[in-house]
């Protein structure tokens, strides 16, 4: 199921409930802004979720309403995740999907970071 990219903010989501330690992950990173898990059903030898800790639906949520130090630092974490897991050398991907169109089907604002093997050619 996806979600439209916009709308209001529904605590119940899936990432929401990580955040709130009421279902467990394999957390990679976390500092005051950001929270960062492994992807429970991952693409790539690396597939890991890093979200802001505040609820933000979407890429434009986050970027009109986040405050510069949440934007720098989920920026920042997603370069020292992808370094601390090797993933430099072999090169990786960054991307989020928002809203219908591209199949966000969690409504909580995430970057996807995934490597470990030749990714699939971007799809146009
Ligand atoms: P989206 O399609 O919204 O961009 O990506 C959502 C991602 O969240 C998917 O890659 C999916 O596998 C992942 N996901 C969904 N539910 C869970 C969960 O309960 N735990 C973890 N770790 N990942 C999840």
């Amino acid at each position: 199921m996806s979600v439209s990219g916009t709308g209001t903010y529904e605590p119940g989501n899936i990432f929401a409930r990580i955040l709130r330690g009421e279902i467990p992950c394999n957390k990679v990173f976390e500092n005051d802004y950001v929270f960062a898990f492994h992807d429970i059903s991952p693409k790539a030898p690396v597939h890991v979720l890093i979200i802001p800790k505040k609820p933000y639906v979407s890429f434009i949520d986050f970027s009109k309403t986040a405050s510069a130090e949440e934007i720098a630092a989920i920026m920042q974490a997603t370069g020292h995740i992808a370094a601390s897991l090797d993933l430099e050398e072999g090169g990786y991907r960054v991307i989020t999907n928002a809203g219908h169109n591209a199949g966000q089907e969690v409504p909580h604002f995430h970057l996807h970071l995934m490597g470990g093997k030749a990714l699939p050619a971007f799809p146009g």
